[in-house]
């Protein structure tokens, strides 16, 4: 099984929120391709997608495209499950994600979950890197791995 067809969490976990503002960033998931919203007046970039940019406040945006390297900014160990096949502890992290290469002026940061990682393990500042958890036909979730 590759990267791109592996799971991690159950499907009784919630489906991500869609909406007008996120669609095309889903769609890019569905892709399996990283991207940030970038708003075409200030080059202010942000995630997850929304209506206004949060530093100009404007609404002209485009996809720019990610690699979908990073490092862990941040991360807690969740102990309480949230379904019954919840396998604990899962890991939230905010990930800074690399713009090489992609002009912006701030940095992109995620939340999401890193994977198949032991508690011991985390750190801040360690590079990461996208992995793919295919929902369905129309929905990947972007997780993280550690970068070994
Ligand atoms: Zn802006």
């Amino acid at each position: 099984m590759n990267e791109q067809t592996q799971r991690w969490f159950p499907n009784s976990m919630p489906a991500p929120m869609v909406d007008k503002y996120s669609l095309p960033w889903w769609q890019a998931c569905a892709e399996n391709r990283m991207t940030a919203q970038r708003c075409k007046s200030c080059n202010h970039a942000q995630l997850p997608p929304a209506p206004l940019c949060s530093e100009c406040r404007g609404n002209d945006f485009e996809l720019t495209a990610l690699s979908g390297k990073g490092r862990l900014y941040t991360y807690t160990a969740v102990h309480q499950p949230v379904s019954m096949e919840q396998t604990l502890p899962f890991i939230i992290a905010v990930i800074e994600l690399d713009v090489e290469g992609t002009p912006c002026k701030n940095p992109v940061r995620l939340m999401s979950n890193l994977v198949e990682c032991e508690e011991a393990d985390l750190e801040i500042g360690k590079p990461v890197h996208v992995v793919w958890e295919k929902m369905s036909d129309m929905v990947s979730i972007p997780r993280f791995k550690f970068t070994v």
